[in-house]
């Protein structure tokens, strides 16, 4: 029987790469201490800011959540219902399950009233819905983040999530996406601070925090993400974390430590400018949300 190193009480959770073994309430302290380290790691938060952390319904971002909250940071939450069908409402209600536990607020944004339901725009844009969904989640996460007085958006990235697009920018040497990955994004031009504090706990780690804490979450994957690429990154390096522990925290750890300085350093500035429907920052006269709804509209 395994023990917990701190108490040894039985243990329920076995950390491989850390070979570390502990109880419920002990790996419940490690993971919050995990994101406290991250936190001031990369000088993402500081106690005085107004948090604001983008909700799925899933493990990871619940948990940071909760996280963030006993950690004594004050964070509200944002959900953007995606008008997928069943799945949106069943993760909209799991939101609002949450945060009735904390003494928090949460925001909802509807996309069916504010464009159309990304089923219908995955119809009108060529592009993958994942790319659609992660336009409209970006804007819509930064303009209430702003608007409402948020200065840190908060989302629930994890180390699965951030090795797996490490690995496939690496496969392409794409230099300007690895330039611009990393944990936190400075505010600036219209845009707020965002930090994502679970980049170095894995999605293993973030549902076992979950559970364990008993975060009622939901569980399914979008069903648009079926058959895209991440996923097949994500599959090849937990074969490797199965061989090696600890395989994705070195590749991402040391690329942010030893790689990303010499990136930083022959950054050129994007030249940003405020679009002319929306005013929200962007990269073209016209950003990429007003385009879709203009294109909704000639469709009507
Ligand atoms: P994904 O892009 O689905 O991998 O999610 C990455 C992060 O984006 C999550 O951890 C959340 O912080 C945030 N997020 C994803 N979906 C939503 C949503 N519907 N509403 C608000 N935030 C979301
Ligand atoms: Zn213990
Ligand atoms: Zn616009």
């Amino acid at each position: 029987m395994r023990k917990c190193v701190k108490c040894g009480k039985k243990a329920q959770v076995y950390l491989p790469q850390y070979r570390l073994s502990l109880c419920a309430e002990h790996y419940l302290e490690w993971y919050e201490n995990r994101v406290e380290r991250t936190i001031r790691e990369f000088n993402m938060i500081k106690k005085e800011d107004r948090v604001l952390v983008a909700v799925s319904g899933g493990k990871d971002s619940l948990s940071l959540w909760q996280a963030l909250n006993k950690l004594g940071y004050s964070a509200d939450g944002l959900y953007i219902n995606l008008g997928i069908g069943e799945s949106s409402q069943k993760s909209q209600k799991a939101c609002e399950e949450f945060v009735k536990r904390w003494n928090r607020e949460l925001h909802v944004v509807d996309l069916r009233s504010e464009i159309l339901p990304i089923p219908q725009l995955k119809e009108i844009d060529p592009r993958p819905a994942c790319s659609v969904c992660g336009t409209v989640k970006r804007y819509y996460m930064n303009k209430v983040a702003r608007e409402k007085g948020y200065n840190v958006l908060a989302t629930g990235h994890n180390l699965d999530d951030e090795s797996a697009v490490l690995f496939s920018n690496t496969l392409s040497w794409n230099i300007e996406y690895l330039r611009r990955q990393y944990p936190v994004l400075p505010e600036g031009d219209g845009f707020v601070k965002k930090v994502k504090p679970l980049c170095k706990l894995s999605e293993k780690e973030n549902a076992l925090y979950a559970f364990l804490s008993g975060i009622d979450f939901v569980e399914e994957e979008c069903p648009f993400a079926e058959g895209s690429t991440s996923i097949d990154y994500k599959l090849y390096l937990s074969a490797l974390e199965e061989r090696m522990p600890g395989t994705k925290l070195r590749f991402y750890s040391e690329f942010l430590r030893k790689m990303h300085p010499i990136l930083k350093e022959s950054e050129e500035k994007p030249t940003l400018q405020k679009c002319k429907i929306c005013q929200e920052p962007s990269s073209s006269e016209i950003c990429a949300v007003c385009r879709l709804k203009e294109k909704v509209y000639i469709q009507r």
